[in-house]
């Protein structure tokens, strides 16, 4: 069986004239031949320009938390249109969001609003080191927090010998253009080692204003932070100085209504949201601790031509007051809870060792007897059977990431139908993987 791109491929061809990669972000880009081009969604399916239908566990990274083109939200984005788009001047509805996000998120005492993950995590970092008169920053290997200069840094494995206790791998940049300039502030640190983050501190917290943590790993696999690390790392960054920020971009608002934070029963001083929080709309928050955001007026800088969007905050209101009163999230949890099961008996079934990470909402499917701890673990792990395995479910018309760091995302639209028909695609992808 093979499903027909050539809409797809033709579009590619044409928009390759205009668009590098024929596409307008390079995580879109897969392979000149495989590049989907997306006609519309509904619900928890998209459908490409051949009119394939997919099940999609992608739900654009994340966002899209009660299926596309919700007419709950899309409603209220209406009406946000209606009041007028951008004035340079604020809004009462930036109020009533700011109060819905520290009732479900009692870290973001005090509230302001960006336009992206990049943008508010970049935010956070600023106004972080404003707090603390420090520069440099640590962040957990294998994390991604955007697109900006201080975050694009990855811990280089691949020369690496791991027997060998008394050197660090080195740290380089995810891209071109990172400027060297940057490298000296960053400092990376593997997760869930307690002792390792520790040393660090002990030596450097003099320099270092934040720790960056996602602690359940949005691009990575799903790779989740003890809940005995996240409280040491907490009681670390208290003990050295250091601000304790949690990055909820992908978990805020999904995992559960006050992110990661509320499963593990942890605070963080800045708290950074994006995606779940309106269903797909381009918004996004930084939260903290009230004393550390009132420097904004104080001579931190923050703004932005966009920022609270009358259209993106509406359907943020809305997004948010489901997900907060209505039991949306218990039923994506249910549902990749189900989903798990399903994949579980499938794969026992035929003796394929596998083990899931993250949370049912967005789970990492590892194959490997127990999830990676780490990056470092990750990367050492076989990944090709997975590499396989995307490709067949993808002609069965289940949308999952083809790189296996990203999880599979859960949304309150993906019913009874999405998961027996996603089980029954996913059987005869693994017959077609194992042959
Ligand atoms: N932080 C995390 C944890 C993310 O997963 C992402 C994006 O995937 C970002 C930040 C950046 O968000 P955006 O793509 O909206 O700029």
């Amino acid at each position: 069986m093979t499903r027909s791109l050539a809409r797809s491929n033709a579009q590619f061809r044409r928009a390759s004239t205009r668009l590098p990669l024929g596409v307008a972000s390079n995580f879109r880009y897969w392979g000149d031949d495989r590049t989907i081009y997306i006609k519309r969604g509904r619900g928890g399916r998209i459908w490409d320009l051949d009119d394939n239908p997919y099940i999609d566990y992608r739900l654009g990274y994340g966002p899209a938390i009660l299926g596309y083109a919700d007419p709950r939200v899309d409603e209220a984005a209406r009406q946000g249109m209606d009041i007028g788009g951008v004035f340079a001047l604020s809004t009462e509805r930036e109020f009533t969001v700011a109060e819905r996000i520290a009732k479900m998120m009692p870290a973001a005492e005090l509230v302001r609003f960006s336009n992206s993950g990049t943008e508010a995590v970049m935010a956070a970092l600023r106004l972080a080191r404003a707090y603390t008169g420090k520069e440099s920053y640590v962040l957990v290997e294998g994390s991604y927090h955007g697109l900006f200069d201080a975050a694009m840094w990855l811990v280089a494995l691949d020369d690496w010998d791991p027997s060998r206790t008394d050197r660090e791998p080195a740290v380089m940049p995810y891209s071109q253009g990172v400027p060297e300039a940057v490298r000296p502030l960053v400092h990376l640190t593997p997760m869930n080692d307690a002792n390792r983050l520790e040393d660090l501190l002990r030596r450097k917290s003099h320099e270092i204003a934040a720790m960056l943590i996602e602690p359940i790993m949005g691009n990575c696999c799903g790779i989740t932070a003890d809940i005995a690390y996240v409280r040491a790392v907490r009681e670390l960054c208290d003990r050295y100085g250091v601000l304790l920020i949690i990055d909820e971009v992908k978990s805020g608002f999904r995992v559960a209504r006050g992110g990661t934070q509320e499963l593990m029963g942890v605070t963080a001083d800045i708290t950074t949201v994006a995606k779940a929080m309106a269903n797909g709309y381009p918004i996004a928050a930084i939260g903290g601790r009230e004393d550390i955001m009132r420097r904004y007026g104080r001579g931190v800088a923050h703004g932005g031509t966009y920022t609270a969007h009358s259209v993106a905050l509406a359907a943020a209101e809305k997004t948010l007051e489901i997900l907060d009163e209505t039991a949306a999230l218990e039923t994506i949890a249910a549902y990749g809870r189900r989903l798990q099961a399903g994949i579980k008996r499938i794969l026992d079934a035929r003796g394929v060792v596998h083990c899931f990470a993250g949370h049912p909402s967005m789970g990492g499917l590892f194959f490997a007897a127990t999830p990676p701890r780490d990056y470092r673990d990750w990367k050492r792990s076989d990944y090709s059977f997975y590499d396989a395995l995307a490709r067949e479910l993808h002609e069965e018309g289940v949308l999952c990431e083809p790189d296996s760091r990203e999880p599979w995302f859960i949304c309150e639209a993906h019913d009874d139908s999405c998961l027996a028909e996603t089980l029954a695609g996913f059987e005869r992808a693994v017959d077609r993987t194992l042959e």
